[in-house]
Order: C-alpha cells, then structure tokens, then sequence
C-alpha cells in the first residue's frame, strides 16, 4: 500500500508529528502545508507573531524539501481542493488545536484524524482521570499529582522526590532588593535568515495593498522556528537559566521582562518542542545537581501540570464555555487597549507591561495575569472580547490555551469551574512584586485622590461589585469583609466609575 499523503497545519512542526509509531501518519508519508492566507485576515494579529508562524512553516517546508508539497491559497479549503485534485486523494492529519479546525477536517470525506500529539495526557486518559475525579470539581493539584506518577515524573521510592510534591511555597519570593535585572544568563534569541526576510517582504506587502492589518510592533524575531532552534533555546534555559526559575517565578522587573522564565511557550506551541523532552531535560538537571528541586518542581508543574491541564480543560468544557460570562461584564475593551497605546498610560505597571506586549507579543504570566487580566476584570470588560485580544496579541497565544487562561483563570467568567477564586488585587501586590511602582504618578496605598493607584480603587470595586458572590467563597470572605472597614467606599466607587475608558 503506498503512504498516504499527512496534512501538517501550523502548530505540527516538530518531528514527533511525523513520527509513524503510536497511532501516526504512514512511514514515509509525503507531507502537505497550506498556507491560508484567510487566517491571517480572521483576525488583527501581533506582528510578530504572524512572522513567527509564517517563518516557522516556512522553515519547516525548507527543511522536508521534496517530501513537502507547500500551498499557499486563500484557505484551507482552496490548498485541499489543489493538492488532492479532483481524485480527492486519501488524507491523514494529526487531531488539530481547535474545536473549529477539528469540525473542519472531520467533516473532509478521505480524510482519516489521528491522535493528537505533543501533550503527555492523551484525551481518553484524561477522561478517565476527569470521571474518576470530577465530582467536587476538576482541580489542577490533584491532576497534576497524577501526571507525575503515572509519567514517573520527579519521583523517588513511589512519591514525589524531595518528599514534597508543592514546592509553590518557594516560588514567590519578590525580586531581588535593589536590582533592576536578575542578572543571570540572557535567553536564547535566534538570528534571522533568507526566509525571515522573505516573510518581512510578504507581510509589508499585503499589509501595504490593505489585505491584512496588523497591531504591534515589526522586529528582529524573538522566538524559535525551527527544531534545531528550539533545542538551543530549551538547552541554554535548562543549563542556565532554570536555577533562578522557581524562585523568581511570580516577580516583575520593569527592565528585566522576561526574568528567569524559559520562553518556551512560542515554541511549545508550534510543535518545535514535545513537552516530555522540556521535562525530563529539566528532571536530568535536579539528578545532575546543577538545579534546585523548588525551581525544577515549579517548571515540571507549569508544563505537566498547567499546560496539560489546560489543553484537556479546553476539549472538556465544549463550546459554550467560550461564552460564559458569569460576572455579567459587558463593557467593551478601550481603543488603548485595543491599539496596545502603552504611551498613553500613566500606571507604570500597565504601560510598561503592554509596551512589552506591543514591542514583543509575550510577557510572563504574573503581568499577563495581574496586571493585563486584572485591569479587564477590575473595570468588567467582556471576557469574550478580552479573549480575544489575548489570542491575538501574544505569540503563544491559540484557541485551546486562550479559553481556559482567560475566560477561566484570568476573567472568572466560568464562576469557578476552573479556579476557585478570581484573580486580582491592589496596587499592595504589584508593588511587593515588582519594581513597577517606585516611580509610578500613583501611590499603591492610595484609593481615592488624585494618586489613587486604579489597581487599588478597581480591587476594592470589584469586590463591592460581586460582595454577593465573593462573601460565599471561603477563599474570598475575608478580603469582602474588608470591605467594610473602609470609611472612603462611597468616594471610591464614584472615582472607579469615572475611569472607565480613560487610560489609568
Ligand atoms: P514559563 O514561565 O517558563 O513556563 C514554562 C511553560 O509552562 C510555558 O512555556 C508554558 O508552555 C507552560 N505553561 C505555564 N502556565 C501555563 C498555562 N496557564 N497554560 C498553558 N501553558 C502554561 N500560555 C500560552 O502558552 N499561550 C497563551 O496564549 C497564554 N495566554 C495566557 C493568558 C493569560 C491571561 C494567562 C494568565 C496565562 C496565559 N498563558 C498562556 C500561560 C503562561 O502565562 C504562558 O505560558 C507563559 O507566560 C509563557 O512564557 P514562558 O514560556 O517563559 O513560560
């Protein structure tokens, strides 16, 4: 029988996905691409990051050489019907990212969807674990717990190395006093080649003649896209970098962006990287001695434990959790926002962290969450909308890790199914954080006024706003019944609702 041609969408690049054992493509199977240029149109897009994506398949396609057929059409659709001819020619594709290109191929006559690869929990195990665990709630610690045992992951004698299994404990120390870099080993950063070149020519092309339109800013590319790249970049983190990563895990410094954290995310998600390979090279430092156990835990646990449960959380809730809005927020997302304008903020911890944003498409997850994700929750954007300005403002960011991240974790919109309380808090937290506010117009401590930090102010408004809600969690009583003790609520809640659109 001859091998059937395997269709490789975008976030397939890595060799695993052309790997024929364990339910892959035929041996040998030559390969199709299509690049749809529709998909660039569906939405406004980070600059860099439809670089990234275009540079990473192009690169891919350079390196299969004759074993790929590459087609670039206006859709999917349009690249199947050239490549498969009117023959339609028999298909595999490796079980896709999203629900909506799911629905796409399965509803393809010819075309058979095989496992999913690229994730160390397969859907029918995850299954299993949800059935036998769901019953007061899926919870990230207990699914994590199990990954560990059942990949043998950072254990000893049967339980969990070093005798505990959450080492979160270590992990939120601030930044280091006085110091407005880690000063640890810069990360990998790639040199870009012909077919970045060419990408940057496409891309000024057809944004020039109006057929796509971009946010952000244009730069070098600042994440890999090739394997070949990926595997410096995850090497020169584990032999470097991964040392300083549990401790410094939740702090921010203005000048140091991406801290001690990996900047594998990019990657990851492409498909350059199989999460088994960043774990176990990370486990192999702890048994060398050259990184501690807290910041090994901490990373084995964002990428076995976090990132997977994300992925399977997406495919569990189904399609109507991209609708939930349980906290009723409706207000559209500010043109500031939208057109990443960090100039015309005056917050320093919010325009320095969406000048990140604009300058790179990444930032890390504490200003993602409690500077980004909090400023929609405090001022009650639509969750759908912030969504959607997360997909398309970060290099990493893709339908199944956008949904449980932000209508899940940073918008409690799901009212708790993913988390068991909202994320958010005043100006005190950033400030013990971070180096943000030292020389920022407004005062941390401060909640009306004109220094009123707006973290501070939209905490307490937040609270005052869903007291009902919150004053039932056990994790958020507390903090509702503070909400009493304040003299100034009435001149607070007056200054929250003026701010709305203005730029904090
Ligand atoms: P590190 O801090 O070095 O962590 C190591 C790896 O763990 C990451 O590379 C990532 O693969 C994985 N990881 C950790 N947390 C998560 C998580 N919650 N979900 C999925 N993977 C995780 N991550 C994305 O990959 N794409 C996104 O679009 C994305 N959007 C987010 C939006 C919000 C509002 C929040 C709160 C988090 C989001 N995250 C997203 C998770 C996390 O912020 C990023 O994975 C991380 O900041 C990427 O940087 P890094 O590679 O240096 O991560």
């Amino acid at each position: 029988m001859t091998a059937r041609p395997h269709w490789l969408f975008g976030d397939q690049l890595g060799p695993h996905f052309l790997d024929p054992r364990h339910g892959g493509p035929d041996a040998q199977a030559p390969v199709l691409m299509i690049e749809a240029r529709s998909v660039l149109r569906r939405r406004r897009f980070h600059r860099a990051k439809a670089h990234l994506v275009l540079s990473a398949m192009r690169h891919r396609a350079a390196e299969l050489g004759d074993r790929v057929r590459y087609v670039r059409a206006e859709t999917y659709a349009e690249g199947l019907a050239k490549a498969r001819g009117r023959k339609r020619v028999p298909l595999t594709v490796c079980h896709p990212t999203s629900r909506r290109a799911l629905e796409f191929v399965g509803a393809l006559d010819g075309v058979e969807v095989l496992a999913a690869k690229g994730f160390l929990v397969s859907h029918e195990e995850f299954s299993g674990w949800a059935g036998r665990h769901g019953g007061g709630g899926l919870r990230l610690e207990g699914f994590y717990r199990w990954v560990r045992e059942r990949h043998d992951l950072l254990m000893d004698a049967g339980g969990p190395a070093g005798g505990r299994w959450n080492l979160d404990q270590d992990n939120r120390e601030p930044p280091p006093r006085g110091r407005t870099a880690l000063g640890i080993e810069e990360p990998w950063r790639p040199a870009e080649d012909a077919i970045d070149d060419e990408v940057r020519h496409d891309l000024d092309r057809w944004e020039k003649a109006g057929e796509v339109s971009f946010v952000g800013r244009d730069g070098p590319r600042l994440f890999p896209a090739t394997r070949r790249e990926a595997l410096t970049a995850l090497r020169r983190f584990t032999a470097h970098r991964l040392p300083d990563f549990g401790r410094y895990e939740d702090a921010m410094l203005a000048a140091d962006p991406v801290m001690s954290h990996s900047l594998l995310s990019a990657p990851l998600n492409l498909g350059l990287l199989d999460p088994a390979e960043c774990v176990g090279r990370a486990e192999q430092a702890w048994r060398d001695g050259a990184a501690p156990l807290n910041s090994v835990e901490g990373f084995v646990r964002q990428i076995a434990g976090w990132r997977e449960y994300v992925w399977h959380l997406y495919w569990h809730f189904g399609e109507e959790y991209r609708g939930r809005n349980a906290l009723g927020h409706r207000e559209p997302l500010p043109g500031w926002f939208l057109d990443l304008d960090a100039d015309a903020v005056t917050a320093r911890c919010l325009s320095t962290v969406l000048a990140q944003v604009r300058d790179t498409g990444w930032t890390h997850h504490i200003p993602r969450l409690m500077v980004l994700g909090s400023r929609a929750l405090q001022d009650g954007w639509d969750p759908a909308a912030v969504t959607d300005w997360f997909h398309r403002c970060f290099v990493d960011g893709y339908d199944w890790v956008m949904l449980p991240n932000v209508v899940g974790m940073s918008q409690y919109a799901d009212g708790g199914l993913m988390t068991s309380k909202p994320y958010t808090s005043g100006g005190a937290y950033i400030n013990k954080m971070s180096d943000l506010c030292g020389s920022c117009a407004y005062r941390p401590t401060e909640r009306t006024g004109e220094r009123a930090c707006p973290y501070t102010a939209g905490y307490w408004a937040f609270l005052h706003r869903n007291r009902e809600r919150l004053a039932g969690n056990h994790r958020t009583a507390q903090a509702v019944r503070g909400l009493d003790r304040l003299s100034d609520l009435p001149e607070l809640l007056a200054q929250a609702g003026r701010r709305k659109d203005a730029p904090p």
